[in-house]
């Protein structure tokens, strides 16, 4: 019997790594521009990390944690989402000394969601996050959109397109909950069955279920907008104001909200094309009221976080360059027994020096390995045969110009540092 991966786990090939690694150092240059710094947060926390700021009633906690018991009892959880672990890390290093400062964070690495597994989902999956600790400025909530879609435009993400939405805050959000519950009350047999369950523990989800009958049966539902406080009103239009000065154009959608408890106010979604039904490649918004309740200090912070898979997937070709493939510097090229180990000492001794080599395991005739030399791309293929082992020579030869030269092999020091034009 073999064994394969996990459902909904995939292996990232070396054929595909070039793209992933594009992305991944694209996000760094673009954090940089932002003077966002990295952190690598543990892949398993707490289970209480994510029960509590993600939200009892979410799908995440409910259904999608892997959620075990080590061996000593403790009760942990692969993180299914970055916010709530750089959270406790900001908590647990004091990140909010001294008063009054801003903490821009960012991450990249996988998460784990017991989800089915279709297109765009799986159960280990990727995300480049943002997490921007200490300002409610609304130009912060601008800003912080600008960096991702900066960054989404960087590296070819197609037709990225942004939606936002306000949540409201503590204030004026349970008269919207409370409104849509009423609403709801005598509509709930038309609602899918997830949604019914919904009803009762996080109504406010009903809103975004993608099922038909759900979507038709909120059209009428009451928005968000008519209860917010002057607060949250005022928050918003200048968030709009600062995204009109960034030039960024968005889409107002006041049905968006997030499938996490503890956003507040500005909430927002970009979604790309190529994607199919999953169109979602990034999420975030505001979560004000999150380092309190996790027993921090009471500092706002906003942030986002993009899925690597459907993000890639949305670049498509066009992020096609494999990193891992570029040409040689130096093929070897060697004949008969003792030149096999005089070739391998040479290639040994050109790495140490930063050149990258090719040098074959198995000794085909002269002619394939000049062949294989000539479309590696390299600049040098260096000679070593039974003739050349014998006089401690090696032939360099210039590919591009077909010239060549026997030299010492004590010159491959200096060959390595200034190969010959
Ligand atoms: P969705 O509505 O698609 O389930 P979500 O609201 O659960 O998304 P977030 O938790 O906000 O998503 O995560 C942000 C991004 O991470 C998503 O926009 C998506 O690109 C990606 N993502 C989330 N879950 C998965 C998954 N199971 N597989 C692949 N990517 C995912
Ligand atoms: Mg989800």
């Amino acid at each position: 019997m073999v064994i394969k991966a996990v459902k909904g786990v995939k292996d990232i090939l070396p054929k595909d790594i070039g793209k992933w690694r594009r992305v991944e150092d694209s996000a760094r240059e673009v954090f940089g521009r932002y003077d966002y710094r990295e952190i690598v947060l543990p892949i398993f926390e707490k289970s209480e990390v994510f029960v509590k700021s993600v939200g009892e009633t979410t799908d995440i906690v409910q259904k999608e944690m892997y959620s075990f018991l080590d061996k000593g009892g403790d009760a942990l959880t692969l993180r299914p989402e970055g916010t709530a672990s750089c959270v406790r890390a900001y908590i647990e290093h004091s990140m909010y000394h001294p008063k009054g400062t801003v903490t821009p964070l960012f991450y990249i690495g996988p998460m784990f969601r017991r989800e089915r597994p279709q297109a765009g989902r799986f159960r280990q999956f990727h995300q480049i996050g943002a997490e921007l600790f200490g300002t409610d400025d609304p130009a912060a909530d601008a800003e912080v959109m600008h960096l991702l879609m900066t960054f989404l435009k960087t590296v070819g993400a197609r037709k990225p397109k942004l939606l936002l939405n306000s949540l409201g805050d503590d204030k004026c959000r349970p008269a919207f909950r409370q409104s849509l519950v009423d609403f709801l009350a005598n509509r709930k047999e038309s609602l899918c069955p997830l949604c019914k369950e919904r009803y009762e523990t996080n109504p406010l989800r009903v809103l975004d279920c993608k099922s038909e009958t759900c979507a038709e049966t909120v059209r009428s539902a009451p928005t968000i907008d008519s209860f917010w406080c002057d607060d949250c009103a005022d928050h918003f239009q200048k968030v709009r104001k600062a995204l009109y000065g960034l030039n960024i154009e968005y889409e107002i959608n006041h049905r968006m909200v997030r499938g996490l408890d503890y956003y507040s106010r500005t909430v927002f979604e970009v979604t790309a094309s190529g994607l199919g039904a999953k169109d979602a490649v990034a999420a975030g918004g505001r979560y004000d009221a999150l380092v309190k309740k996790s027993g921090g200090p009471d500092v706002p912070a906003i942030g986002w976080a993009v899925g690597m898979e459907r993000l890639i997937e949305s670049i498509g070709d066009s992020a096609g360059e494999k990193t891992n493939d570029t040409a040689p510097d130096i093929c070897i090229v060697h004949l008969g027994e003792r030149a096999h180990g005089e070739a391998f000492r040479v290639a040994g001794l050109l790495r140490e020096q930063g050149r990258k080599v090719l040098c074959p395991y198995r000794q085909t005739s002269m002619k394939k390995q000049m062949g294989r030399a000539d479309k590696s791309g390299a600049k040098l293929a260096v000679i070593i045969g039974e003739e050349e082992f014998n006089k401690k020579t090696m032939l360099v030869k210039n590919l591009s110009t077909s010239t060549q030269k026997e030299h010492p092999i004590g010159d491959i020091r200096k060959i390595a540092a200034e190969p010959p034009a």
